[in-house]
């Protein structure tokens, strides 16, 4: 090759370009043209959003899932010379361009899946937000990547802070992971005030502002579990190995314990721009990311183990993992149906776990799942759930 300077561009296609981690992920390329450069945007059904983030950042394809805003983002953004598609399938066709180096899957739930797999088949590297995918099919993924030169680098807090205390150890040498958790908007609620909860107030997040579907997911504390699992499948882990704690400043982002009894823990602002900044660069340090940490607010890190009984989503992690197949992808798609209702003033908080094992009570059990029983357990799963809801009071 002999263009030096493009070179040292990585080509970035963000799925999920509108959310959350998308918008703040977009803010560290524009930073950095020397480094990045968004080759891909893609969202789901929001096109205006969609259209100007690709005036800003004049990606090459801008890809909208919902076909029915297709014709909007061809108008505008045809005379700008960006290509325009639509539909999950066009979404997912994306990831393999030639023009991309590193996938962001930052889009929410189950939708991440197919994109990851052909992210993973395409040999492109991952900088994977998108959680759910390796809570539907950690198994599946796992084994597609050993036969891939891809690498997931986590973008997860949780993730990046248990890569970041593992760098320069021998995998060997653990002994355990721990992964912290803020407990959630209701941390300190008894159980009869979680019980009627309004989204409102669930969607209040102490620390961290993120999209409603992982900010509800926190509130009930199946986040945590989702990240037990994530942690499972990213460090090939035992799931004996894995704990959990409720460190309300959200100051400590996980730690690490090896064999000799020496703890590492990776400590920062809650600041989602550091492990995004971190995945894009391949595990290294981006300068200027983040504020750095005052004393004052490393003053006080308290600990305190997850009430299981007020939050019994958690539990699902264990029993995901035990059970092992397709439990874990039933417990997604209960779970999505059933916060989407929650946000839409359907059914109450208390009744998200209950839509879960309900759902999970109905839905057949499948030991080895190939990709088809993965997505033939979604969709089934889905119905369920929304079923199962309809019988529910709000
Ligand atoms: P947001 O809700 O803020 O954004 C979601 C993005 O995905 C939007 O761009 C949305 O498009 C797009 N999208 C939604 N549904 C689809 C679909 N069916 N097909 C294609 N695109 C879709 O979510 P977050 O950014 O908060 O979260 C994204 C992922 O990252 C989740 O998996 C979450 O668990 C994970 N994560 C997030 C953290 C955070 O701080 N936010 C922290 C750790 C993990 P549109 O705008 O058009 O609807
Ligand atoms: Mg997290």
């Amino acid at each position: 090759m002999h263009d030096d300077t493009d070179h040292q561009i990585s080509r970035i296609a963000v799925l999920g370009a509108t959310g959350s981690i998308g918008t703040q992920t977009l803010d560290i390329i524009a930073r950095r043209p020397d480094r990045y450069r968004a080759s891909v945007l893609a969202a789901g059904s929001r096109v205006d959003a969609l259209i100007e983030l690709c005036r800003r950042h004049r990606p090459a394809l801008a890809v909208i899932a919902d076909t029915t805003q297709y014709q909007r983002l061809r108008q505008e953004l045809e005379p700008l010379g960006i290509a325009t598609a639509a539909g999950p399938e066009a979404l997912a066709d994306a990831v393999e361009r030639p023009d991309v180096d590193m996938v962001v899957t930052a889009t929410v739930g189950y939708s991440g899946l197919v994109p990851t797999i052909r992210a993973i088949n395409a040999g492109k590297d991952i900088a994977l937000a998108n959680k759910e995918t390796l809570v539907v099919a950690g198994e599946y993924i796992t084994r597609l990547l050993r036969n891939s030169p891809s690498r997931i680098i986590p973008v997860d807090s949780e993730h990046s802070a248990i890569y970041q205390c593992l760098q320069g150890e021998d995998p060997d040498t653990v002994s355990r992971l721990i992964i912290t958790a803020s407990g959630g908007p209701f941390r300190s609620w008894s159980a009869d005030r979680i019980a009627t909860a309004t989204a409102a107030d669930a969607l209040r997040h102490p620390n961290w502002s993120m999209g409603a579907k992982i900010t509800i997911d926190s509130a009930t504390m199946l986040n945590k579990a989702f990240e037990i699992i994530e942690a499972r499948w990213l460090f090939d882990i035992d799931p004996q190995r894995i704990t959990a704690v409720v460190h309300p400043q959200s100051v400590i982002h996980s730690m690490v314990e090896y064999v000799d009894g020496a703890i590492k823990a990776q400590l920062g602002v809650p600041d989602m721009r550091l492990p995004i900044a971190y995945a894009l660069g391949y595990a290294s340090r981006a300068t200027n990311v983040s504020a750095g940490l005052t004393m004052a607010q490393m003053a006080q890190l308290t600990f305190e183990e997850p009430d299981t009984e007020r939050f019994p989503c958690i539990t699902l992690a264990r029993k995901a993992l035990a059970e092992g197949g397709n439990t874990a992808c039933i417990i997604n798609a209960a779970n999505e149906i059933a916060v989407a209702a929650f946000l839409r003033g359907d059914i109450a908080f208390g009744h998200i776990y209950r839509a879960i094992t309900d759902t999970l009570a109905r839905v057949p059990f499948i030991a080895a799942p190939g990709f088809d029983d993965y997505v033939a357990t979604n969709s089934e799963a889905r119905a369920v759930a929304a079923d199962i809801i309809t019988h529910y009071k709000a």
